[in-house]
């Protein structure tokens, strides 16, 4: 019999290492809808990503699934209840690579600090002068990484290299950062008011849901830099646009947005000068598109095998 399990969301580029692994798997794009459960029916595996969920509603439609894999971190997007009412092992990705997204922090960071899109424009424009393109510099400066996890040890690594004060917040320290990352801890209060840059790095939680509000901006350092790669529920956009208008933020560098399913909500966000938003990419790299793979695969074959693979997802059990 042949292998054929469904790997949805596969861009043409990355066709060929499924097939490599898999010669016979059925491999979709975006599918929605009844073409989604046409492309699953009769599939035992199923592979996908954030942008294909799995409610309850669609797993009902598929009675031949017994392994569902999704290539990301996240997955939220899965009915772990319908999985577990069915027996169908759910697996993810814990780990593609989180240096991916800390350079991306810094990919945002000096690009802007450093006007690379106003100097691109300025020469295309016929003109080579450089002045009114002053950048900021980061050696010497004091970067506040707020959560310590993968992503933010790697951003306070880096950090270091530049020769930044790497100060962090976590209410889990972690035990070996100073050694490993060249940073310190101090309280919330703390490293809001010293630094020149915070690069926000926590899950978003109840806890954590605009914990960059109006208080927390009116105890940072005038100009101050933020970075958010994490979730946009973190910040208060509204306090975030007050802060740049009285200039208490100089620039906010955002990869996520609180309402990224509706982005009239956040126009006023991305349309301001001293704000760079991208569409949620710091994930989306070489490397980590490759571990997203490769992790997915392995998955299947530990499964294959009988085993349960390293990285199923813990699955909810019965009242
Ligand atoms: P992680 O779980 O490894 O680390 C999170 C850290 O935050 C932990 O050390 C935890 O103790 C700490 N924390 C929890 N509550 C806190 C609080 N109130 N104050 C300070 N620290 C707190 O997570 P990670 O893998 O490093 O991911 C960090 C963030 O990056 C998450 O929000 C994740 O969703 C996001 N992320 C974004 C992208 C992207 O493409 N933009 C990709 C992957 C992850």
């Amino acid at each position: 019999m042949p292998f054929s399990p469904v790997f949805l969301d596969v861009e043409d580029r990355d066709r060929a290492s499924v097939l490599e692994r898999y010669p016979d798997a059925r491999i979709f794009d975006s599918v929605r809808g009844d073409a989604l459960i046409d492309a699953c029916k009769d599939a035992e595996v199923v592979s996908t990503t954030v942008d294909t969920k799995f409610p309850a509603s669609v797993i009902a439609e598929l009675p031949a699934l017994k392994l569902l894999c999704t290539r990301s971190a996240g997955y939220d997007h899965l009915d772990l209840a319908a999985c577990a009412d069915r027996g169908i092992v759910a697996t993810h990705v814990p780990d593609y690579g989180s240096h991916i997204i800390a350079e991306f922090a810094f990919a945002l960071l000096l690009g802007v600090l450093r006007r690379v899109e106003e100097g691109r424009a300025r020469i295309r424009s016929g003109s080579s002068d450089h002045r009114g393109l002053r950048g900021m510099a980061l050696r010497g400066k004091t970067m506040g990484v707020l959560g310590t996890g993968r992503i933010g040890r790697h951003t306070a690594r880096i950090a270091h290299g530049f020769g930044m004060t790497v100060l962090a917040y976590d209410p889990y320290p972690f035990p070996t950062f100073g050694q490993e990352c060249g940073g310190s801890y101090a309280s919330l209060e703390d490293v809001l008011a010293a630094s020149d840059v915070i690069s926000l790095h926590l899950p978003s939680t109840a806890q954590t849901r605009h914990i960059i509000n109006a208080d927390a901006f009116s105890q940072m350092k005038d100009g101050v830099v933020l970075v958010n790669t994490a979730r946009g529920a973190l910040v208060d956009g509204k306090a975030l646009l007050a802060a740049l208008t009285t200039g208490k933020v100089s620039h906010a560098l955002l990869d996520v947005l609180e309402h990224e399913d509706d982005l009239s909500k956040e126009k006023a966000l991305i349309d301001h000068p001293n704000v760079a938003v991208t569409p949620h990419i710091a994930f989306y790299a070489d490397e980590s598109m490759r571990v997203m793979f490769t992790d997915c695969f392995d998955s299947i074959d530990q499964w294959r095998k009988g085993e349960t693979p390293a990285h199923a997802v813990p699955l909810p059990t019965a009242a």
